[in-house]
């Protein structure tokens, strides 16, 4: 159930507040626990659902959370932010005639359960004394860690952020993904003996050479590097990406600007450029400052990438959408941002992708006024370590080459997640991240 539009578009607590113990035990019920279970593969990470929705359904909510964690460390995380529709609820076959079961609010209530009467660590297995280093603790870094350090290995994190979690701290705002969840569950991964290094950067604070000391190697670094336009009046103040928005407000605190340090502008009409996630998220967030909020996206909306459930909030939050309409540039006034010179696009036909292309339409430009422009248009792989590591095969859109267990082109040296996929989804990370520690302990046992 959501909070009322009117109430959560004045604070950050969390919008959707879940099911109860009675809808949850009903949902389980409803399954019809499939001989040949869809759902499973439609985890990246192969949670084995229809088990734990049968001890849900018998009221074993411990039994449950345990089944989870035995193949996802973040349940409370993935409950929350897994585009389920595309992945376990897409292929379960309730929803060929009706509605698929409520998988991501089962996962994510037991996980709230455990949380609150304090979690149990699961077990691990004998030590092995390999040394293993993932550089980032996003998703990807975190799934590895956890899977490797449960066979036994002893890892190290190094995280560039003072805080870790990547995206699910500094990306997601709070309302959607509350970071004392993220920080627990982080908790949780520490507990099974990984450690994490923050404020280390690796390629600067911690060498190539040292990283590459270790037994094995995991590159889980994201793609944090914000695209741009290429537009005139790009510099101007007042134009961000919804990266630097949204670490501003999310890890930094801006929106309590000056009781924390960093500040954030935001002004009173601002634009915000894309459809996906990333823009629906900066978007709501700059609602939740007190900003008058219009979309601009060059597509029609059922082109939008972003989760329709996002669609659907940033919409009864008051975010204007102005869709088939592309900014051609961004205007300035005493070195400010004053409005965004825009043209209409003409939509063609769905392409293979299913998405319609489009043209711009002449002689229809016109300019919205606004004092803030922030960019979602996509990001691509953070360049710093890659950059220092040359020998590293790389594909056409700068993602590391990986092959179907996680190695690259370098012996010893994995990769997984956003840097290896191109920015995709928490679950997709941690699927990724989870074979590559399956294929590293194989490895380290030979
Ligand atoms: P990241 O989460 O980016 O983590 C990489 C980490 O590596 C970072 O902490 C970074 O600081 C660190 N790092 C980078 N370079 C170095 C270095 N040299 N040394 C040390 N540390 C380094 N996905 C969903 O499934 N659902 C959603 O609702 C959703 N919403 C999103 C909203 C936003 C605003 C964004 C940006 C993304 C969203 N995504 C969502 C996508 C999802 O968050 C990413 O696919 C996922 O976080 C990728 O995980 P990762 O571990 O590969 O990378
Ligand atoms: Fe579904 Fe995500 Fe949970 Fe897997 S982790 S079962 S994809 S909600």
């Amino acid at each position: 159930m959501d909070r009322d539009a009117d109430l959560r578009v004045a604070d950050f607590e969390e919008v959707d507040l879940g099911l109860t113990k009675e809808q949850v035990i009903a949902e389980a019920k409803r399954c019809i626990q499939c001989k040949k279970p869809k759902c499973i593969s439609g985890c990246p990470v192969g949670i084995d659902i229809p088990a734990f929705i049968q001890a849900i359904a018998d009221e074993k909510l411990q039994d449950a959370v345990d089944i989870i964690k035995k193949d996802n460390m973040l349940p409370a995380v993935c409950g929350r932010v897994c585009p389920q529709e595309t992945q376990c609820q897409g292929v379960c076959v309730l929803g060929i005639k009706g509605t698929p079961i409520a998988i991501g609010q089962l996962e994510r209530y037991v996980a709230d359960i455990e949380r609150k009467k304090g979690a149990k660590c699961p077990k691990c297995a004998q030590p092995t004394n390999k040394k293993v280093a993932v550089v980032g603790s996003g998703p990807a870094g975190l799934a590895c860690a956890a899977e490797l350090a449960r066979r036994g290995h002893s890892v190290t994190i190094f995280e560039s952020l003072h805080e870790a979690g990547g995206v699910l701290m500094y990306g997601i705002p709070a309302f959607r993904m509350p970071k004392d969840i993220v920080q627990y569950e982080i908790n949780q991964v520490k507990k099974l003996g990984v450690e994490i290094k923050t404020n280390h950067i690796v390629g600067r604070s911690v060498s190539v050479e040292e990283l590459l000391s270790y037994s094995a190697v995991f590159l889980g670094t994201g793609a944090g590097l914000p695209y741009f336009m290429g537009i005139q009046g790009e510099n101007l103040p007042g134009v961000y990406s919804a990266n630097e928005f949204l670490t501003r407000v999310n890890l930094m605190g801006a929106n309590k600007f000056p009781e924390n340090d960093t500040p954030v502008k935001v002004g009173k009409k601002v634009v915000v450029v894309g459809g996906g996630n990333v823009a629906m998220d900066a978007a709501r967030v700059a609602r939740r400052m007190g900003a008058d909020v219009t979309l601009m996206y060059r597509r029609g909306e059922a082109d939008m990438p972003a989760r329709l459930d996002e669609v659907r909030h940033a919409k009864e939050e008051g975010v204007f959408f102005m869709t088939a309409t592309n900014p051609i540039a961004i205007l300035g006034e005493n070195n400010a941002v004053s409005g965004v010179k825009a043209i209409k696009m003409e939509l063609g036909t769905p392409g293979d992708d299913g998405r319609c292309s489009f043209y711009p339409v002449e002689g229809s430009e016109f300019v919205v006024e606004a004092d803030v422009v922030i960019e979602a248009i996509g990001q691509g792989p953070n360049p710093l370590l890659l950059r220092m590591l040359p020998e590293l095969t790389r594909n056409r859109n700068g993602s590391v080459a990986v092959n179907c267990l996680g190695e690259t082109s370098i012996q010893k040296v994995y990769a997984g997640g956003d840097v290896a996929t191109g920015a995709a989804t928490v679950i997709l990370a941690m699927g990724t991240a989870k074979e590559a520690a399956v294929a590293i302990d194989k490895k380290l046992r030979t």
